[in-house]
């Protein structure tokens, strides 16, 4: 390792401590108070305080997404704050399980509404720090501003990997297709304002697997499943009757209307991902990952995508939510 490369922990002046003196100005004296919440990282010598973080993370490969989420798109003026900072965190953590990576620090970006005042920031707050402690993940930066609009809240998380990181790219004809969880009805419930990343799935399977390809579904499987397929240059059969439907969708549906749910609701946060015929059946034989894990369907040569149901093939369209522009 060349050492002039990687900075030591030692070289920087922790900024740990809050200064003796309480800042009066709200903005400064609510980033204080996250100060005290943020929690400690050993591969973070500098975190909330200075004018950026200071990340160690060793000689490893580092992961780094971002999710925006808005009033009235992704939560609504009812929703708990504490939810949708939740939200806000778990959806990143979800993007960083997708590629088998291991969170560690995440810097908030808050537009506050004025007119609900600090409590209101510190329950959002509270959201991602409670979220965050559960995967160790320390809250190391972001920025707080307030406007006369409603609540925007971005997130980006920074995870390192243990290995390769799985991207989208790497299917291969042959492939079976698996999915953790079932899928559907989360908009409805309420579940995804509470879903559990699949970090611990993802970095189980990592360990057991060669995972070839991997995205976790926000947009819904149809929809997503497409991103698999364009960026391996493949194409796929899914299995209708092997695609394992929430209970979060109402049973007494028809099964075309449960399968239409669980192909096209999204935000179900559950990882797709692509494996040999041989991986596969390892992971099916395993008395359990915590997470149910199911075959639905296969990777073919080509781009298109088909769903066979009843024994019969019909066209899937990759429709699933775009935000229109
Ligand atoms: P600057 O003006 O240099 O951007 P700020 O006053 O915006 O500094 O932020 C001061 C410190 O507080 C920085 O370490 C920043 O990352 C952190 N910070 C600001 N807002 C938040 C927040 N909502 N959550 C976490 N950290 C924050
Ligand atoms: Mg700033």
């Amino acid at each position: 390792m060349n050492s002039t490369a990687q900075p030591h922990s030692h070289l920087f002046h922790r900024v740990s401590t809050l200064p003796a003196t309480p800042d009066p100005r709200p903005e400064f004296a609510l980033i204080d108070w996250l100060r005290t919440q943020a929690g400690a990282h050993s591969e973070i010598p500098c975190g909330i305080g200075d004018d950026c973080a200071v990340l160690n993370p060793g000689n490893q490969q580092l992961v780094i997404c971002k999710d925006v989420l808005a009033e009235g798109t992704h939560f609504t003026a009812e929703t708990p704050p504490d939810l949708i900072g939740r939200k806000a965190l778990a959806v990143n953590l979800s993007d960083i399980a997708a590629m088998a990576a291991q969170p560690m620090a995440a810097f908030v970006g808050l537009v506050l509404p004025r007119s609900r005042g600090r409590a209101f920031a510190e329950r959002v707050s509270e959201g991602v720090l409670a979220l965050a402690r559960e995967w160790n993940v320390s809250l190391a930066g972001g920025d707080t501003n307030s406007w006369d609009g409603p609540l925007v809240i971005s997130v980006t998380v920074v995870g390192t990997l243990p290995g390769p990181a799985v991207t989208r790219a790497g299917a291969l004809p042959g492939d079976w297709i698996m999915v953790t969880g079932p899928l559907g009805g989360s908009l409805q419930s309420g579940r995804h304002l509470t879903f559990t990343p699949r970090i611990s799935e993802a970095l189980a399977l990592r360990e057991l697997v060669s995972l070839h390809a991997m995205i976790d579904l926000s947009d819904g499987l149809a929809g997503d499943l497409f991103h698999i397929l364009r960026a391996s240059s493949v194409g796929a059969k899914l299995f209708a009757e092997a695609i394992s439907i929430h209970s979060d969708v109402p049973a007494d549906l028809p099964f075309t209307d449960r399968l239409q749910h669980a192909l096209r609701d999204g935000e179900d946060f559950e990882l797709l991902f692509t494996v040999s015929p041989a991986d596969g059946s390892k992971l099916l034989a395993l008395p359990d990952l915590g997470t149910p894990i199911a075959r639905i369907g296969e990777i073919v040569a080509g781009s298109s995508a088909v769903l066979i149901m009843n024994g019969e093939e019909q066209p899937l369209s990759p429709a699933g939510y775009s935000h229109s522009l």
